[in-house]
């Protein structure tokens, strides 16, 4: 099979005009980001903020022109929009700037770690799937990086150019984690700024393809990084995980705290450990009190999107890489993920349904 090359792809390109501009969209200089890997060919045109729905139709002939050529499989052309010079330093973005082709970004987070945040998000994501969303996990919690284990994920992501990065897929879920990046052993000192520089780099530069929901891991606590980050990451909503334990619940009520600071719509808190069901006689034990997130959940005046009981199979089927809503799709603990997932999709369209404060990226992915 031919081996396409950048200059084949930009000869294809020559030939779709770009309007408004008096040439074609290579002599325009709208092309950039060409990547080519194993016949999967992706760049960007770049456009004035106000020309996105003009251009659609010029992004669909330049996949189109693109997929013509031999030896291509699929194309994927991406509206990007001004975004100031280039090389511009990460601050300078602005804060809140969207991420290409993500619908909307959820975060996962807690008051505090150990409480089962990264377990229900990657069981939130798995549900929300199941529920026939396209989603995808960021693992922002750089610290402890635990959904490359979760998926059953290893190795490094690919990066085709050198810029960008093809995420990893656990369970059809693209996923980009810094746990990729580095080894589980390499101490993870990061100052504040190189936190949110490789957030917001996992955010533009991971191809994430179109996206309904993109579950953010956050990292735990309601410290300076977690607010700076909550404020760099346009965030449709937050969920909060909790056990009922009182500390964890003080933990969950900063956490809420946090996120009205930066006007992030709290969405609910899950309660997670919320009672051990059982596995012989099925009799609930309320190990850590019970309902006192929901109880926390009321006093602050948000849902509680629900319960996940402990259970010795979430553990075991975390640690395998198995989570059990993949497991166990039709066992009790994935119907509770799912309902919780449902309430996660109603609170998002009554609470998270603002509008994103500047779309910079449009990315499409080729059918
Ligand atoms: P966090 O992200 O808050 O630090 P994790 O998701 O890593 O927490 O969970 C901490 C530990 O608790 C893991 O070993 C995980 O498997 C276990 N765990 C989480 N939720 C449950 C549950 N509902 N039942 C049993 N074990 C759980």
């Amino acid at each position: 099979m031919a081996r396409i090359t950048e200059a084949d792809i930009r000869r294809a390109l020559a030939a779709v005009p770009a309007p408004g501009r008096g040439g074609d969209v290579v002599a325009c200089g709208m092309i950039s980001g060409v990547s080519v890997r194993r016949g999967n060919v992706g760049f960007a045109i770049e456009i004035r903020p106000d020309e996105r729905e003009a251009l659609e139709a010029t992004r669909r002939a330049c996949e189109d022109a693109v997929r013509a050529l031999p030896g291509v499989t699929s194309a994927t052309a991406v509206l990007t929009a001004e975004r100031g010079p280039a090389g511009a330093a990460d601050d300078e973005r602005p804060p809140g700037a969207g991420v290409g082709g993500v619908n909307a970004i959820v975060a996962v987070a807690s008051g505090k770690g150990g409480v089962g945040k990264s377990t229900v998000a990657v069981n939130l994501a798995l549900a929300l799937a199941g529920l026939g969303k396209r989603v995808g996990m960021l693992d922002a919690d750089i610290y402890g990086p635990s959904q490359p284990r979760l998926l059953g994920l290893s190795g490094k992501p690919d990066s085709p150019d050198g810029k960008t990065i093809d995420p990893l897929r656990g369970y059809g879920v693209p996923c980009m984690s810094m746990g990729f990046l580095v080894d589980e052993e390499t101490p993870m000192i990061w100052r504040g700024p190189m936190v949110q520089s490789a957030l917001r780099q996992m955010l533009d530069d991971v191809l994430w393809g179109d996206l309904d929901i993109l579950i953010v891991d956050m990292p735990p606590g309601t410290g300076d990084a977690q607010l700076t980050l909550a404020q760099r990451v346009p965030l449709a909503g937050a969920v909060i995980v909790s056990t009922p334990q009182d500390l964890a619940l003080i933990d969950a009520r900063r956490g809420l705290a946090m996120f009205r600071k930066v006007d992030v719509p709290v969405l609910g808190i899950v309660e997670n450990m919320s009672f051990y069901s059982c596995p012989n006689c099925g009799a609930e034990a309320h190990i850590f009190g019970h309902g006192g997130a929901r109880d926390a959940a009321a006093a602050a005046g948000v849902a509680c999107l629900g319960e996940v009981p402990l259970d010795a199979a979430v553990r075991e089927t975390s640690d395998a890489g198995r989570p059990i809503v993949a497991e166990a799709p039709d066992g009790a603990q994935a119907r509770a993920f799912s309902a919780i997932a449902a309430r996660v999709l109603e609170a998002l369209e009554r609470d998270g349904a603002r509008p994103p404060p500047r779309i910079v990226i449009d990315r499409a992915r080729a059918p």
